[in-house]
């Protein structure tokens, strides 16, 4: 890896995805399952502005959804399996699809957040 900071809408979202630091690629982003670290180990840069929210999980939600139900629903009016079925295909494949890909989403995230130096807006105190 380079020593230069991150300055790519790419670059950002590749060290997202590979849940590193948003600003050098080499850090890890995580100390736990989505538990973020305090800082970077690599460079120093405090994750606390870091707040995905529910963003990852929505995303997710919607990707998860499409998936499975349109799978359920193709399987069901091609087949007409019994429901046991059903159970045995589709609730590991949401297991999957839900939890497999929430740790990289919120390292997307947080990177892109990041990147686009978004934040909470802010009052400014008596400046116009
Ligand atoms: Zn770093």
């Amino acid at each position: 890896m380079s020593e230069k900071p991150i300055d790519t809408l790419s670059g950002a979202i590749l060290a997202g995805l590979s849940c590193r630091c948003p600003r050098c690629a080499r850090g890890k982003l995580f100390q736990g399952f989505l538990t973020l670290r305090p800082r970077c180990d690599a460079c120093g840069l405090d994750y606390s502005f870091a707040d995905a929210g529910d963003g990852p999980a929505v995303f997710i939600m919607f990707f998860a959804g499409f998936i499975v139900v349109g799978a359920a629903l193709i399987t069901e009016v091609l087949y007409q399996p019994p429901f046991w079925v059903h159970a045995v295909l589709w609730l590991p494949l949401i297991i999957i699809v839900t939890i497999g890909p929430l740790r990289p989403m919120k390292g997307l995230m947080i990177a892109l957040q990041y990147y686009h130096k978004a934040a909470e807006g802010r009052f400014s105190a008596g400046k116009p």
